[in-house]
């Protein structure tokens, strides 16, 4: 029998079980994927970590292979403690649990280095993304600079080799279906897996669950975060269908957290209805504050520069889906072209070039008199000043409805370039209530469930309406770490 059984096999549940091997316990990890379809959506995403750094030196120490050559060109700056609380709190509106914003800021940079000394895992800095030239050097911004090498398939297959290295067995097409229980003490006791043609209960000391939020299961998606959302698109793995939350909670766990929302984004119009995992996260087109975005009717909906992009991406999604026909536009003109990030120049891209305005409308099948008299507008409405695109520049548009609060360059110099997107949702925000420092699940009644840990997308109460870039995958590791150390101490002290 093991010692910890672990649910899931992401970002999180790797790091929950290389916590709990290291403290010595034996770990079997279940995942209801198969080999083929492994990594969840930590597979998908595009590896970008948040934690907070002091300067080059700190970054140093998780990238040792920056070459003295890179030194010269880049700014990289700080990203302390307290300018990370205060992007958690101000994009949650206030909401985000101040214990768990606590645990994972402190725990945030030494949880990198476990990572990169303890289990190999190499960072690069998220050059193509996260950093504009501005006067001859590369100047990082929004927090989140660092990558995993390869990305999400890099983490994820870092992780895999990690686990192997450590003698923990992962067994594949292997569904968690229940939690077992003492019938006396109420102590969970294992879990009830299902594979293709067998059901076996497996018992264990203790038991994380890591199995991701519930995106893929377009009813309980569309029950909990409302009408329309059958129809977004999943960003990532369809194995994440919520039925381990659902568990939880029917022996008695605490929901917690923004259980109506989630992080959707603008992801390709055309894209398949869950992740392909040649394309990864390139569907995804997140360059829009260099540009407008309008909906079918060539109207604008909100404001493309109210923040950097990594504090508005996550809550525009939604507004795509709610738009007519969950459809929308990006339109950017040869000023900002060249600066559009890589998702821009795949193959699977739904895109239209013109050398006007209403040729472009045209092409994509926006309303022509509609997007013509919206760009007028908003030209008429550009303020002067200097654009950097590094910064909240305060290069603003007056007297316009939504205003485009900065890098509001006219869109004057064709021919113009179009891209249109639908709503994908990428992971949910609603999820378990745990113990912040060991991510033990607490019940309704507040107390700590005896043998039952949670980290990743399926805790609750770190993200509300918003989400900074980056914080998921460093959240899953900060918490999994976390329920790995409590989860082997609690079964082998
Ligand atoms: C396209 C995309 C890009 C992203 N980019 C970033 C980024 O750059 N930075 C960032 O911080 N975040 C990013 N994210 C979010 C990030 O992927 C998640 O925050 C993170 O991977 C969640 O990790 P997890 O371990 O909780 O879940 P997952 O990695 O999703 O793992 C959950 C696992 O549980 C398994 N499972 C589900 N149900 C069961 C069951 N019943 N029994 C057994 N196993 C089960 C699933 O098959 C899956 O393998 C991105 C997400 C996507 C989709």
């Amino acid at each position: 029998m093991p010692d910890v059984i672990v649910v899931g096999a992401g970002n999180a549940a790797l790091c929950a079980a290389l916590a709990a091997r290291e403290r010595g316990a034996e770990v079997l990890v279940l995942e209801k994927a198969e080999f083929g379809e492994r990594g969840g959506n930590t597979f998908f995403s595009g590896g970008g970590f948040r934690f907070p750094y002091n300067g080059l030196e700190d970054l140093r120490s998780v990238i040792p292979d920056l070459s003295e050559e890179e030194l010269k060109r880049i700014e990289v700056g700080s990203y302390t403690e307290a300018d990370m609380r205060a992007d958690l709190i101000r994009v949650t509106e206030g909401k985000a649990d101040s214990e768990m914003v606590d645990h994972l800021i402190s725990e945030a940079y030494s949880t990198v280095r476990w990572m990169h000394e303890k289990h190999a895992q190499r960072w690069v800095l998220m050059y193509g993304r996260q950093a504009y030239e501005v006067d001859g050097k590369l100047h990082f911004w929004g927090g989140m600079i660092t990558e995993a090498v390869g990305g999400g398939e890099g983490l994820s297959e870092g992780l895999f080799k990690a686990t192997e290295q450590a003698g923990i067995e992962v067994r594949y097409g292997a569904k968690a279906s229940a939690l077992l229980t003492d019938e006396q003490t109420g102590r969970v006791t294992g879990v009830r897996v299902q594979t293709s043609d067998a059901v076996e209960a497996i018992s264990a000391g203790a038991v994380i669950l890591a199995a991701g939020g519930f995106e893929a299961n377009v009813e309980m998606r569309t029950r909990y975060l409302g009408a329309g959302w059958e129809f977004a698109k999943v960003r990532g793995t369809r194995h994440n269908t919520g039925e381990v939350i659902r568990q939880a909670l029917e022996i008695g766990a605490q929901p917690y957290g923004h259980w109506s929302s989630g992080h959707a984004v603008a992801w390709d119009l055309n894209a398949p209805s869950t992740g392909n995992r040649r394309v990864g996260d390139l569907y995804q087109k997140h360059s829009y504050p260099l540009g407008l975005i309008v909906n079918i009717h060539g109207e604008r909906f909100v404001d493309e520069g109210a923040d950097l992009r990594n504090y508005t991406y996550a809550k525009y999604g939604r507004e795509i889906l709610h738009q007519p026909f969950g459809v929308a536009f990006q339109i950017f003109d040869q000023q900002t072209v060249s600066m559009l990030r890589d998702e821009y120049r795949i193959r699977e891209i739904t895109k239209g070039e013109s050398d006007t305005i209403d040729g472009l409308a045209d092409t994509l099948g926006i309303d022509e008199t509609g997007l013509v008299s919206t760009i007028e507008s908003y030209n008429a409405a550009c303020q002067s000043g200097v654009f950097n695109p590094a910064v909240l520049d305060g290069l603003s548009t007056k007297g316009i409805e939504p205003p485009k609060s900065n890098w509001a360059l006219p869109l004057n110099e064709p021919p113009y370039f179009g891209v249109a997107v639908t709503c994908g949702l990428t992971f949910t925000f609603g999820g378990l209530r745990i113990k912040a420092k060991t991510s033990q699940v607490v019940d309704t009644e507040d107390r700590p469930m005896p043998g039952l840990f949670a980290a990743g997308e399926l805790i609750g109460g770190l993200f509300y309406h918003n989400y900074a870039g980056g914080t998921g995958l460093m959240a899953g590791a900060v918490f999994g770490r976390s329920a790995g150390y409590a989860a082997a101490e609690a079964v082998l002290s």
